[in-house]
């Protein structure tokens, strides 16, 4: 799976993705994660990416120009399944969009900063908007990261422990992933419930069930609008 970032803050993304989870994946050959600097595609002596609103307002637009030129570059080397704008106003990332994500080809993620970008660029290029939450950031590589992070980590073999992805909150039944213990037993004087220590699998699979399940209750309560 290939992922071409195109981002006017390449620091972000340079400094967090390529650690743990990720870099293993890219060195294991699952991914291959391209950063492209948009003020490289921007034009004129100040390189200018941004500008000001039409209309009036306040804060700065991220101009079209070098989105399409960097684009239009890429789509001339790489088929692309989908391109992706990080924004507050788009369809929730869910584990449901990871999982069906992972098993995409080549995808181009385009990061906002300031005000936003130019709705040129979602007309014409982007297929599809993602965002990470209700709350708004400024800018789109930490939803990048973010992103990156969930679909990866679904592709097999990206982490050491194959199990580990399909037992997780949301992909089990159950809804939550079970409560974790591990050594020492006794912590603060608070003991890790016996079963866990009892060898009966049956048992230990029930009382995981029961304790996931009442977590994931709570969890609808809560977020309940
Ligand atoms: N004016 C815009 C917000 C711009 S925030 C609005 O009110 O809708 C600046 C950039 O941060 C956006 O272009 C987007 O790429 C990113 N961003 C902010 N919040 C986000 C979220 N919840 N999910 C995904 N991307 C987000």
């Amino acid at each position: 799976m290939r992922f071409d970032i195109i981002s006017a803050n390449t620091k972000i993304l340079e400094c967090s993705l390529f650690h743990g989870m990720i870099s293993r994946a890219v060195k294991k050959g699952l991914i291959e994660i391209y950063i492209h600097n948009l003020r490289d595609y921007a034009e004129g002596k100040y390189k200018q990416i941004d500008d000001i609103p039409y209309g009036g307002g306040s804060g700065m637009i991220l101009k079209p120009e070098p989105v399409f030129k960097c684009v239009s570059k890429l789509k001339e080397k790489t088929c692309y399944d989908e391109v992706i704008y990080f924004s507050p106003q788009g369809e929730k990332l869910t584990q449901k969009t990871v999982n069906d994500t992972s098993l995409l080809g080549n995808l181009i993620l385009i990061c906002g900063h300031y005000k936003g970008i130019d709705e040129r660029i979602i007309a014409k290029l982007v297929t599809k908007e993602v965002s990470i939450g209700d709350y708004v950031l400024s800018c789109g590589d930490i939803p990048a990261y973010v992103f990156i992070d969930s679909v990866t980590r679904v592709i097999p073999g990206a982490l050491g422990d194959g199990e580990s992805a399909i037992t997780d909150t949301f992909q089990v039944e159950t809804g939550f992933d079970h409560p974790q213990y591990t050594r020492p037993e006794v912590y603060k004087r608070l003991r890790v419930p016996k079963v866990l220590l009892s060898g009966n699998h049956r048992e230990i699979k029930i009382w995981r069930e029961k304790k996931a399940l009442s977590k994931y209750k709570k969890y609808l309560k809560n977020n309940k609008n």
